[in-house]
């Protein structure tokens, strides 16, 4: 499993744990998320393209509504504001369509699991229907004990503290572990924490930001992971 990660530098055999991002990575969720994120930045007084949203996936609510406020108003955005925003936020998101879970995953998971290779998430988001719908989805793979939500860190990505709770909720050190990202904050976070970090570029970035922000290998998608995993 993975072994075809040995020529990027990675020894295979010692991979003891996935860490995986959710949104964009397990989730096909993120055309959902730039609408809803655009739509309610605007109602907000805030300005939010979709390139932007992309740029910022995997801070959390509030890191990224502080992130802009500062940019956009000179100051950061009280508590109250934030809370206000990521509702609206949370409300259009789950008026959209739902987000289907990303071909190619389950499989992905289920080959994993047959290797005896532990599974941990590790997300930045604090957005409950996906979460519970994370067990509908991939049944018996994420249960609290082996997840890293918005509700657990105090930085979110891209500081290393998501990917390095992960990596304690795994019980596996740096070197036993992967992480399988798509957001160049989120390829930041587990570089910093040390991991070899597979980027799956399911989104309109360049793959180049997915590889200036650290990612040891840029693939196309979840499947051709998937596929290079089991060759
Ligand atoms: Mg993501």
């Amino acid at each position: 499993m993975f072994t075809f990660l040995n020529q990027y530098g990675f020894e295979a055999q010692r991979l003891k744990a996935v860490l995986f991002d959710m949104d964009g990575v397990l989730f096909d969720s993120m055309a959902n998320h730039a609408e809803a994120w655009t739509r309610a930045a605007a109602l907000h007084r805030l300005r939010m393209t979709r390139e932007m949203v992309y740029m910022n996936e995997g801070r959390t609510g509030s890191g990224t509504i502080n992130a802009l406020a500062l940019e956009q108003w000179g100051r950061a955005a009280t508590q109250a504001e934030c809370e206000a925003i990521y509702a609206t936020k949370s409300e259009i998101f789950n008026s959209l369509p739902p987000a289907r879970p990303m071909p190619g995953a389950l499989d992905l998971l289920n080959a994993l699991r047959q290797e005896a290779i532990g599974i941990v998430l590790v997300t930045g988001s604090g957005q409950r229907s996906l979460l519970t719908k994370l067990d509908d989805a991939f049944a018996g793979f994420f249960v609290p004990e082996r997840m890293v939500t918005a509700f657990d860190v105090r930085h979110g990505k891209p500081h290393p503290e998501p990917y390095l709770m992960g990596l304690r909720k795994a019980g596996v050190s740096a070197g036993e572990a992967v992480v399988v990202e798509n957001a160049p904050l989120g390829v930041e976070a587990a570089h910093k924490a040390g991991i070899f970090t597979v980027a799956v570029n399911t989104g309109p970035l360049p793959d180049d930001v997915l590889a200036h922000a650290g990612a040891d290998v840029v693939l196309p998608s979840v499947r051709s992971l998937l596929e290079a995993a089991i060759r």
